[in-house]
């Protein structure tokens, strides 16, 4: 298994299957494997739907269509069974994480979600994402949860995507209604036919299809990120997966993305601010590619939020030396600038970070040395 970190979504026939509530039948397998995975000392986060299924008998619903109000109270009852179903599988602790498209567009919560997930892996607890199906609305939602795999993969630096259905992969015709039709095991252009052979999703339980899936691909691969679409009810998948094989269909990765994401941080995110640092951070940063902690930080210009993209300079001659995500606003970096990393918890009553700009989250322009930025 080549990859460090990997996001596995995991749809909601395999969570509540057969319209009976939440089920082991398919969970103990995929568990085995993210124990393996742990073993292995890969981390795992699960993006796990069933939330409406797993509810849908504990609320009473006339109609095969619910309303949204009945929906978002089934998957208020169903997202505590669907947890405890994951939980009673591991003996290493599961946490939820209930987000919307609203969190994942707001810088703020964006690195809060970001922050959140870092503590939990290196705590070893297995984070459990849905979305927060209760308090979201259309505008706020991701909608489905193959593409909310692909944003938590994204906002979690993962190096692999792993969407399990019912399905064994992408195939070039609907296998329902035609017998020869040919499982794609590698995609590495995803173009309009590709969408063109993916229907819309039959199945009445799950929200998304196959189209989300592959939008879902097609944005991790975008980033660097190899996804693969498995079927997540055969356990044969798990081993093959192990052994590092392709079950299922493979998208591959556009090579250079990293590349891509520091272009982008170093000439399309427009800067908000400034943070002047002193010649101890000016040689960390440029020459060691270290994180920029606020004990270098002399001065602070702007005005922004945690999220926010600024300009590291250099004090005495005024050079732009990096760019990058700052995880404090303007007024904290006040309070914590010139001080030493334990303190900040002190000065501001949170910590939520001990660097101020994180090195993933920044791009070097003046290097000296043999740093690599
Ligand atoms: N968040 C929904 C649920 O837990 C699932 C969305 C999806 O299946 O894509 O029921």
């Amino acid at each position: 298994m080549n990859f460090n970190r990997v996001v596995i979504k995991v749809g909601s026939a395999l969570v509540a299957p057969d319209a009976k509530g939440c089920s082991g039948k398919y969970l103990l397998a995929i568990a085995r494997f993210i124990t393996q995975c742990h073993q292995a000392g890969k981390e795992v986060i699960l993006v796990s739907s069933g939330s409406v299924a797993a509810g849908r008998k504990l609320i009473q619903h006339g109609s095969p269509v619910p309303s949204i109000p009945t929906k978002q109270a089934m998957a208020a009852v169903g997202q505590m069974q669907m947890m405890a179903n994951w939980q009673r599988f591991f003996d290493v602790p599961c946490s939820q994480l209930l987000i919307t498209h609203g969190d994942l567009k707001d810088r703020q919560r964006y690195i809060n979600i970001k922050n959140t997930l870092r503590i939990l892996l290196e705590n070893h607890v297995i984070p459990v994402v849905n979305e927060n199906d209760t308090v979201a609305t259309d505008e706020l939602k991701v909608g489905d949860n193959d593409n909310l795999a692909a944003l938590v993969a994204l906002v979690s630096e993962a190096d692999r995507l792993l969407i399990l259905s019912d399905v064994d992969g992408v195939f070039d015709k609907d296998p329902r209604s035609h017998s020869d039709a040919r499982m794609l095991p590698e995609i590495s252009d995803i173009t309009p036919q590709i969408y063109a052979m993916a229907g819309g999703t039959k199945n009445h339980i799950a929200t998304g299809g196959m189209q989300t899936k592959i939008q879902a691909a097609e944005k991790a691969v975008e980033n660097g990120i190899d996804t693969y679409i498995v079927n997540g009810s055969k356990s044969e998948v798990f081993d093959r997966l192990f052994r590092g094989e392709n079950p299922g269909t493979h998208f591959i990765a556009r090579q250079g993305a990293s590349r891509a994401r520091k272009h982008w941080l170093k000439h399309t995110l427009k800067s908000d601010g400034q943070l002047l640092v002193d010649p101890g951070a000016v040689k960390a940063v440029s020459e060691k590619g270290a994180s920029l902690l606020p004990s270098g930080i002399l001065t602070v210009k702007g005005e922004f939020v945690a999220g926010a993209s600024l300009e590291i300079v250099n004090q005495d001659n005024g050079e732009v030396i990096a760019k990058g995500i700052c995880q404090y606003s303007h007024r904290d970096l006040q309070q914590i600038k010139g001080q030493k990393s334990d303190q900040i918890y002190n000065l501001l009553g949170f910590c939520p970070s001990k660097v101020v700009i994180h090195r993933d989250d920044m791009v070097v322009l003046v290097k000296t040395g043999d740093n690599k930025g």
